[in-house]
């Protein structure tokens, strides 16, 4: 067995990009990350973390950091119909009763992240613009006219991969018919607000979503709204807030006392794709939204892709560079066998939380009964998993 090092290079400095690298800079791998902006950030929105990732996380040694700026979601956490009447509860914890569940602010995760990678092995204003290979390295380019070789690639470079093509054929993803509106408000503005529950209300082909981020200081709404038109995917594009509060006219008057208050937001058109093919193509690996991007209507997406860095970093501990083409495969095999599964699942929830369904009691039933799917995805231990696996 070889003691020399693997060489990995990382394309896209996100969340799936980061918390990868620390996974394989925690089994010695060396690993070198490029980001096409000129510094790491994220926008002003929430994104959960949940049980599945967070174990890993923890065991990473992230745990202080991650208390430290997250909400805990638990009391008062529930499911309604668009009158305000309730449906059920919504599920903040592991079969065991373990409450792993954060409500953070994209811009505080990334933080954390960025913290527990060595400055050196981060280049931002890399954005990559090519890729090629032979039997024994791989090698991208950079648009500042940079290039890096390694024993892996990573794309871990979001829903529209500059490196996919290298993969499989290019294919657009698929739009959804929805536009997320997205936005913060201090929890000061909301006197009598449940400052740990994770609330949705679901009516009329939409639904509308609340929870705390960063300590239970904010609160992060999103409304989730039907479109004619494709909504292009940038969180800088800002959303009509006059819009947004049209659409859920008439709701529960809890749910149209928060959207008065809010000055402005932010949208984000919907896309998933099919399951690809292959992940990987010799020294080059697709992860997280480059290699299974979903819709956000199980907030798994950011949790899938952390699970990916922690499965490839055991994957590829103590192998040989030489090893690289043949371990990718079974690691797409091992991880393709959840992805898929909970891509189609989260198309599913989204048909539920926005009442595409001819019975709403049918609809109830499923969203009051989601223990057992979220004890699917909660319990699992992707560490345990992967050890396995791989063996
Ligand atoms: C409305 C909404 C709500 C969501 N809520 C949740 C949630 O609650 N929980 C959850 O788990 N997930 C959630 N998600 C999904 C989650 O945001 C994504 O799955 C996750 O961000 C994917 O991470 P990633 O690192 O793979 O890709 P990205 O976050 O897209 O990061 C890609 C990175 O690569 C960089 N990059 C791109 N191209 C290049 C290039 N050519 N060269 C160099 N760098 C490049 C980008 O600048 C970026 O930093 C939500 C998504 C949406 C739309």
């Amino acid at each position: 067995m070889s003691t020399t090092p693997i060489r990995v290079a990382i394309v896209g400095g996100g969340l799936g990009g980061l918390s990868a690298a620390i996974a394989l800079l925690q089994q010695n791998i060396e690993v070198t990350v490029f980001e096409q902006a000129d510094s790491l950030g994220e926008v002003g929105a929430g994104v959960f973390i949940y049980p599945n990732s967070l174990r890993m996380l923890e065991r990473a040694g992230l745990g202080e950091a991650l208390a430290a700026v997250g909400a805990k979601v638990g009391p008062g956490s529930e499911y309604y119909r668009m009158d305000g009447s309730v449906v059920g509860n919504v599920v903040t914890a592991d079969s065991s009763g373990w409450n792993g569940m954060y409500g953070m602010h994209r811009a505080d995760l990334l933080g954390v992240f960025a913290a527990r990678v060595p400055q050196g092995r981060v280049r931002t204003g890399h954005r990559c613009v090519g890729f090629a290979q032979d039997e024994r390295t791989a090698t991208v380019h950079f648009a500042n006219g940079a290039r890096f070789e390694a024993d892996l690639v990573i794309a871990a470079d979001g829903i529209h991969s500059s490196l996919q093509k290298y993969v499989v054929e290019p294919s657009p993803p698929i739009y959804s018919g929805f536009r997320a509106y997205r936005g913060l408000l201090a929890m000061s503005d909301l006197p009598g607000w449940r400052e740990r529950a994770h609330q949705v209300w679901m009516g009329d082909g939409k639904h509308f979503m609340v929870f705390p981020v960063r300590r239970g200081e904010l609160v992060n709404y999103v409304g989730f709204v039907p479109t004619k038109s494709q909504t292009i995917e940038s969180w800088s594009a800002i959303g009509d807030r006059d819009e947004l509060a049209a659409s859920y006219a008439g709701w529960d008057p809890r749910l149209t006392a928060l959207l008065s208050k809010v000055r402005n937001c932010f949208w984000w058109g919907l896309y998933d794709r099919k399951p690809l093919a292959n992940w990987s193509n010799g020294r080059l690996l697709l992860l997280g939204d480059a290699a299974h991007p979903m819709l956000p209507h199980l907030g798994q997406g950011a949790n899938q892709a952390i699970e990916d860095g922690f499965a490839l970093a055991i994957f590829l501990a103590r192998r040989d560079a030489a090893e690289i083409p043949t371990i990718l495969p079974r690691y797409q095999a091992f991880r393709s066998a959840r992805t898929d599964i909970v891509q189609a699942e989260a198309r599913r929830n989204g048909q539920r939380y926005n009442s595409q369904y001819e019975s709403l009691e049918q609809r109830d039933r499923e969203v009051a009964n989601a223990a057992e799917l979220r004890a699917w995805f909660y319990d699992y231990d992707v560490g345990a998993a992967a050890t396995l696996a791989a063996a």
